[in-house]
C-alpha cells in the first residue's frame, strides 16, 4: 500500500483537500474527474503524453552531480534538471498532460491563471501546440511586473486579460479563471497550475508531475546504488515537490519541502478554505487570506497544496522556510561553484541545503531544480547591483 494512493471519493487526503465550491461548479468538476480517470487508465492516452514528453518537451530530465559544491557543503548533491525542459521548467509536464486531456474531452479552449506568468506561458505554449484557444487571467499588478512574460503569451497565440479585482494578483486571477470556467465548460478546459484547487485537481496534477520521482528514482538508483538520504525541493502551490516525493514517498528517503520565510503555509499550519480546497493556507486573526511575499514571484501563493498539508500533519514530509537573504546567497553559489543559474524558486531548496549540511555530512541529497534563472537575471540585477 502505498502512501501515495488515489484520494478519497470526495478527493481527501486526511482532513486536506475536498471539493468547496459553487453549485454551478460541481458538474464541471466531476466531468473532469471521469475523464481523468478514463484517460489515466488508458494505454493510448499515457502512450501520446510520453512521446510528447520526449519528443516536445525533452524527457527524460537528467541527474547532475555538484562535485564542486558536494564537497564544499561535505555532501554528495545531486541535482533533478527540470530546468531543461521545453519553456524552463516542470511546469510543461503538466499543462501538457491537461491539454491532452482537454483535446481528448473535445474541448476546444484552455482557460488559465498565471502569478508571474510562467505558467500562463506554459499553458499558451501546450494550447498552441493542440491547437486551441488559449485565454490567461493575470492581476492587473503582475501584468505590469511581467511585461515579458505576457508578451510571450500573445507571441504564442494567447488572450491575457488582466484581473482588477480585490488585490490585483494571483489569488484574484484564480477566482476569475474559475469564474470562466463555469460559464464556458461546454467548450474550455481549466488549466490549473499547481497541486491545489478542488478535486481532482490536486490528485491530477500530482499525477502528472510523478513522472519527476519515477524518474529520479531510477536515475538515483543507477547512479549511486540506492535512493539518496535526503530529497529537497521548494514548495509554492507544491507541485514540483510532490512529483518529486511521489518518488521516494515509500522508501526510507527523508523529505523536505521548502517554503519562503514569507509564505511559510504548512509552518503556521492554520487549516482554512480557499480556491476550493481544505489545507494550510496563510490567513490572518479573521480567517481573511493574506498575500504572501517571498523575492520569487513564483511562490508567493498564500496556501499549499492539500496533500503537502497531509503529508506534514503526519510526520512525513517536513517544511522549513528560509529567508531572501539565504535565497540570494543560494542563487549565487550554484552559478559560481556549478555553472547553472537556478530558478529563485528552487534557490529556497538550496539555500536549506546549505543551512542544513553540517548536519548531512556525509548523506545523499537529491534536490529538484525546477527550473532556470533566466527569467530572474533583471530582477537579480537590481538587487545585486550591476
Ligand atoms: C511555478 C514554479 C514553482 C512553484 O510552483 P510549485 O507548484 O510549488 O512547483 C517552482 N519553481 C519554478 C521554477 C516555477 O516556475
Amino acid at each position: 500500500m502505498t502512501l501515495m494512493a488515489e484520494p478519497s471519493a470526495e478527493g481527501r487526503f486526511g482532513e486536506f483537500g475536498g471539493r468547496f465550491v459553487p453549485e454551478t461548479l460541481v458538474p464541471a468538476c466531476q466531468e473532469l474527474e471521469t475523464a481523468f480517470a478514463d484517460a489515466w487508465s488508458d494505454p493510448v492516452f499515457r502512450a501520446d503524453l510520453d512521446h510528447i514528453l520526449r519528443t516536445y518537451a525533452g524527457r527524460p530530465s537528467m541527474l547532475t552531480e555538484c562535485k564542486n559544491l558536494g564537497d564544499q557543503l561535505g555532501i554528495r548533491l545531486v541535482l533533478k534538471r527540470e530546468d531543461l525542459n521545453h519553456t524552463g521548467s516542470h511546469k510543461i509536464n503538466n499543462v501538457l498532460g491537461q491539454a491532452l486531456l482537454a483535446k481528448r474531452m473535445g474541448k476546444k479552449r484552455l482557460v488559465a491563471e498565471t502569478g508571474a506568468g510562467q505558467h500562463g506561458v506554459a499553458s499558451a505554449t501546450a494550447a498552441a501546440l493542440m491547437g486551441m484557444e488559449c485565454k490567461v487571467y493575470m492581476g492587473a499588478v503582475d501584468v505590469a511586473r511581467q511585461e515579458l512574460n505576457v508578451f510571450r503569451m500573445k507571441l504564442l497565440g494567447s488572450e491575457v486579460e488582466a484581473v482588477h479585482s480585490g488585490s490585483r494578483t494571483l489569488k484574484d486571477a484564480v477566482n476569475e479563471a474559475m469564474r470562466d470556467w463555469v460559464a464556458t465548460v461546454e467548450t474550455s478546459h481549466y488549466c490549473l497550475g499547481s497541486v491545489m484547487g478542488p478535486h481532482p485537481y490536486p490528485y491530477m496534477v500530482r499525477q502528472f508531475h510523478r513522472v519527476i520521482g519515477d524518474e529520479a528514482r531510477a536515475q538515483s538508483i543507477e547512479l549511486m546504488g540506492d535512493v539518496p538520504d535526503v530529497v529537497v525541493a521548494c514548495v509554492g502551490g507544491g507541485s514540483n515537490a510532490i512529483g518529486i516525493f511521489s518518488g521516494f514517498v515509500d522508501d526510507r528517503t527523508r523529505l523536505v519541502g521548502v517554503e519562503p520565510a514569507g509564505g511559510a503555509a504548512v509552518t503556521r499550519a492554520q487549516p482554512g478554505v480557499v480556491h476550493g480546497m481544505r489545507s494550510y493556507l496563510m490567513q490572518d486573526e479573521y480567517g481573511q487570506v493574506q498575500e504572501a511575499q517571498s523575492i520569487s514571484a513564483g511562490l508567493d501563493y498564500p496556501g499549499v497544496g492539500p496533500e503537502h498539508s497531509y503529508l506534514a500533519s503526519i510526520g512525513r514530509a517536513e517544511y522549513p522556510n528560509v529567508t531572501d537573504a539565504e535565497v540570494i546567497d543560494a542563487f549565487q553559489l550554484l552559478a559560481r561553484t556549478e555553472g547553472i543559474i537556478p530558478a529563485l524558486e528552487c534557490a529556497h531548496a538550496l539555500a536549506w541545503i546549505v543551512r542544513a549540511a553540517p548536519e548531512m555530512q556525509g548523506q545523499t541529497v537529491l534536490m529538484n531544480l525546477s527550473g532556470r534563472g533566466d527569467k530572474d537575471v533583471a530582477q537579480m540585477m537590481e538587487v545585486l547591483g550591476k
